[in-house]
C-alpha cells in the first residue's frame, strides 16, 4: 500500500516575501510499489497502443506513439518515489484557506497561484530558523 505522508512546509508570497506554514500530503511508494506502477502504465499503454491497431490511418500515428510513451510513463514512474497530492495552508497575501493541487509533483520548491487572490506563491521546505523540526537531507 503507498503511504500516505503529511509533510509541513511554508507558503511564501512573491510580492510581499510573507510565509505561513503549510501542509503537503504526498503519497510515498516503496520499491515494490514503483516497479508495479511502472509496469501497470506500460501494459494500460500498449493496451490502447493494440487497441489502436484497428482504427484505420490514426494507427499510423496512434500505435507508435502509444507504444513510446509507454515507455516514457513507465520508466518515470520506475524512478518516481513519492508524488504530490495537495498543499494546504494559508495564504501569506489574502489570508484564506487555500488547497493548492500538487498535479502529482511532490519535489520543493514549487511555484503556483493562490486560488484565492493569483498571488504567486513558493512552496518550499520550512527552513531550520522557523522550526526546530525541519528535516535536512544533506548527504
Ligand atoms: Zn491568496
Amino acid at each position: 500500500m503507498p503511504e500516505k505522508i503529511t509533510r509541513s512546509i511554508q507558503f511564501k508570497s512573491q510580492a510581499s516575501g510573507n510565509t505561513e506554514t503549510a501542509e503537503m500530503h504526498i503519497t510515498a511508494f516503496s520499491v515494490p510499489e514503483q516497479k508495479t506502477r511502472a509496469i501497470k502504465a506500460l501494459l494500460k499503454f500498449w493496451l490502447i497502443a493494440a487497441v489502436c491497431v484497428l482504427i484505420p490511418i490514426a494507427h499510423f500515428l496512434l500505435v507508435p506513439g502509444f507504444f513510446i510513451g509507454g515507455i516514457i510513463v513507465a520508466s518515470r514512474r520506475w524512478k518516481t518515489d513519492a508524488e504530490g497530492e495537495d498543499a494546504r495552508g494559508c495564504c501569506p497575501a489574502c489570508h484564506n484557506q487555500i488547497t493548492i493541487s500538487l498535479e502529482k509533483d511532490a519535489e520543493l520548491p514549487q511555484w503556483h497561484d493562490c486560488p484565492e487572490c493569483s498571488d504567486p506563491l513558493q512552496l518550499q521546505a520550512v527552513t531550520s530558523s522557523d522550526s526546530g523540526q525541519a528535516d535536512k537531507n544533506t548527504g
